[in-house]
């Protein structure tokens, strides 16, 4: 395990290595690419470690796209192309293209843990919606039924209106009180339950 996880200086290849993009003037394609730094951990005058990363320079180079194979000429120096970034990159692409998007919010991808997928839509009155636009209009549908007795909450999930608390009066001394609908069955209040 690198000494990076642990919040320590590390010069690890990844923690030496910085990303770049490149867009292919040809496709459009978002090529990323890496340079390589070299690193050493230092001590400062006080002390305190640091890792002191120094990147390569050299003369500009030509970058093959990675998706169209479009010679981008003169391109800033560069250690390598990213294989793993760019075929992310490429699959992202293709999701865009051929996936249908919400009718309400335009989106048709999402980044779940550093992966793109399609967006789940959901058919709803002859729209296609994500979960969230699916929430909100069955929401704004169908009102808030609270009243002074009753306090229900919008479940986004099960998308349904949820009750969260009753208003039930004490038997003892007749003042009301907010339960859980769990404990509505509580008829006296706190301070009447331990005098008697
Ligand atoms: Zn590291
Ligand atoms: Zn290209
Ligand atoms: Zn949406
Ligand atoms: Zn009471």
């Amino acid at each position: 395990m690198p000494n990076c996880d642990f919040g320590t200086p590390c010069t690890c290849k990844e923690c030496r290595t910085n990303i770049r993009n490149e867009i292919c003037p040809s496709c459009g394609f978002d090529n990323v690419i890496e340079i390589e730094g070299a690193g050493e951990i230092k001590t400062d005058r006080k002390g305190i470690r640091y890792a002191d990363i120094t990147y390569p320079t050299g003369n500009p180079q030509n970058l093959d796209c990675f998706k169209c194979g479009h010679s981008i000429i003169n391109v800033e120096f560069y250690t390598r192309i990213s294989i793993p970034e760019c075929k992310a990159n490429m699959k992202r692409d293709a999701i865009k293209e051929s996936s249908k998007p919400c009718d309400d919010c335009n989106v048709n991808i999402q980044n779940s843990l550093g992966t793109y997928k399609e967006i789940k839509l959901f058919e709803h009155k002859g729209n296609f919606l994500c979960k969230e636009c699916l929430a909100k209009r069955i929401k704004t549908e169908n009102p808030d039924p609270s009243d002074q007795n009753k306090k229900f909450t919008f479940n986004n999930n099960d998308l349904k209106w949820v009750l969260s608390k009753v208003r039930v009066k004490c038997k003892s001394c007749g003042k009301p009180r907010w339960l859980m609908p769990e404990n509505s069955w509580k008829n006296q209040c706190l301070p009447c339950f331990k005098k008697a």
